[in-house]
């Protein structure tokens, strides 16, 4: 049986799992939209249209971006530039800046 105080305990336990589940659920920017497209955002680095975009270095991704959410490890995860969605570890944007 579970107490009022070991409920009240539990809560947050239960809240975090949440926030946890929501942020693996969100969807994946689509490149087609409005921001992505502004932002030259690939889903695939290795697809990149080097002539378009000069500054583009082969080797650069969103997972060693500065503003990947993620484990470098991680296939996705969330970028501060596209709230509540995820961007692919292997993707890159004209925004990529190299993690320190
Ligand atoms: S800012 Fe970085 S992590 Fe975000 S989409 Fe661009 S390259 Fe990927």
């Amino acid at each position: 049986m579970t107490t009022r105080r070991q409920f009240i305990q539990l809560v947050p336990v239960a809240s975090l799992g949440l926030g946890l589940a929501a942020q693996a659920q969100a969807a994946l920017v689509d490149p087609a939209s409005p921001q992505a497209a502004a932002l030259g955002y690939a889903a695939d680095a290795a697809k990149v249209d080097g002539a378009k975009y000069k500054q583009y270095k082969a080797g650069q991704a969103c997972s060693s971006c500065a503003l990947y959410q993620g484990k470098a490890s991680d296939a996705s995860a969330p970028c501060a530039l596209f709230p509540g969605k995820q961007v692919a570890g292997k993707g890159w944007c004209t925004a990529y800046a190299k993690k320190a």
